[in-house]
């Protein structure tokens, strides 16, 4: 017989780790929702050129790519933002602005796997559309933050750039335009080395050069951008920006955030304010969250429309949750009924469906196992408690009440057992 495995990258997810899933992934819809923003849902599946559109031909090798049964070039979504722009653009310009949503789902790319890298993983994103504002930039980072004070989890670094200060060398500086892009690449990927050795003509002289990879290796609180307008000859709008941002972000109760002029996001349709969050304690595969401000809908054939967006790592975030050692709740039933005696199986059906009409999880005793293997089993599904009914407590009709985590027993009337619970 041959023995089937999974897809290489992709993983399977047990009753008690989807349980905690679950659970974070509510938490993180209902702080969407306290935000006003509403979920939408597109297809897993678009045309392969919505994602070139999006990301340039390069994108091609990372995609899940196929033709189907009527030759058209088809592909698993890479990411969501492309969908729902498109969505934007076939039906919701005409909505009020502003228009914001957010979206929970599924990925796919062909990459290299690893600990936090999958070829199958979700991201839960949200797009602020048609308000270009500091006030939209500033909302989209405060909803990102409070989604992670939400879940606990504090053990977070927050970086944002601005893709003006590096606009300002690239542009005024004397790069070539074919090599900008490249410099951009180089500055996400933080590969100093080779800004250092870009080609001759690239940047207008070493001064310059020197002072760019000074310049996108500055982190830090607000005294971070004076440090930057002494870098760029007394500053830039964009260095004023970025303050003006921290402010508001301090308002929403945010004190954290460092400026790091390194972040560059790797895509050309960024227009403004970038940011990421990392969770350092996930080593190699830290940032759990890439965004910032761009407009994409002009990319689509739709009226361009400035958004600021983000995407969450979902998977990343449950690891750096588990990592932080945040209290995920995997714990799906609360009440395991064992009847140790044939009499009380019937007196055990009826107060399951009891339990269950009052909305608590029940479960019981299809084995007629003996008291220790029915326990051993309570354990390993992660009951709360154990309700055991035997002769004598049928007699009295009563049930013992067992709780699995202190070891406390008590002996309880059946007509009291709601109350109890
Ligand atoms: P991106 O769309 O590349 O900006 O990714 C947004 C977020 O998705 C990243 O910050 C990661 O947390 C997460 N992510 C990206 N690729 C993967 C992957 N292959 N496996 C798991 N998480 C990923």
């Amino acid at each position: 017989m041959p023995e089937f495995q999974r897809p290489r990258g992709t993983r399977d997810f047990g009753p008690a780790e989807m349980a905690k899933r679950r659970y974070v992934e509510a938490k993180m819809r209902e702080t969407a929702r306290l935000f006003g923003f509403g979920e939408v849902m597109t297809p897993t599946f678009e045309s392969t050129e919505l994602f070139v559109a999006r990301s340039g031909e390069g994108i091609i090798e990372e995609l899940y790519a196929f033709e189907d049964k009527g030759n058209r070039k088809i592909s698993l979504r890479p990411e969501l933002t492309a969908s729902v722009m498109r969505f934007y653009v076939n039906e919701m310009q005409n909505l009020p602005k502003p228009v914001k949503i957010f979206y929970f789902g599924n990925c796919f790319r062909y990459e290299r796997p690893q600990a936090g890298r999958y070829r199958e993983f979700f991201q839960l994103g949200a797009e602020l559309i048609g308000a270009p504002s500091i006030e939209s930039d500033a909302e989209v980072i405060a909803l990102a933050l409070a989604t992670l004070k939400n879940l606990g989890l504090e053990d977070v670094v927050v970086r944002i750039g601005h893709l003006g200060v590096l606009n300002k060398f690239i542009d005024e500086f004397g790069v070539k335009k074919d090599t900008q892009i490249e410099i951009r690449r180089m500055i996400d990927k933080q590969d100093f080395e080779s800004l250092n050795t870009l080609p001759d003509g690239a940047t207008a002289n070493k001064d310059v050069n020197d002072r760019l990879i000074k310049l996108i290796r500055l982190k830090g609180g607000a005294e971070t951008i004076q440090k930057a307008r002494e870098l760029m000859d007394g500053g830039d709008p964009s260095l004023d920006y970025l303050a003006d941002l921290l402010d508001r972000l301090n308002a929403y109760g945010f004190d954290n955030c460092q400026v790091d002029f390194g972040v560059a996001r790797g895509l050309d349709y960024y227009t403004g304010m970038v940011f990421e969050i990392d969770a350092p304690s996930l080593g190699a595969e830290k940032q759990i969250c890439g965004g910032g401000a761009y407009t994409l809908a002009d990319l689509f054939g739709g009226q361009e429309v400035n958004s600021t967006g983000y995407a969450f790592g979902f998977d990343r975030i449950m690891l750096a949750l588990e990592k932080s050692g945040v209290d995920v709740p995997s714990q799906n039933l609360e009440i395991y009924i064992l009847p140790i005696c044939d009499e009380a199986k019937i007196a055990a059906i009826k107060i399951l469906s009891e339990l269950r009409n009052a909305g608590i999880s029940a479960d019981m005793d299809l084995m007629s196992r003996n008291m220790s293997k029915a326990m051993k089993y309570a354990n390993s599904v992660g009951a709360g408690k154990v309700i055991i009914i035997g002769e004598k407590e049928l007699a009295e009709k009563s049930v013992t009440v067992r709780d699995m985590k202190t070891g406390e027993q008590a002996r309880v009337l059946i007509s009291e057992l709601n109350d109890y619970l």
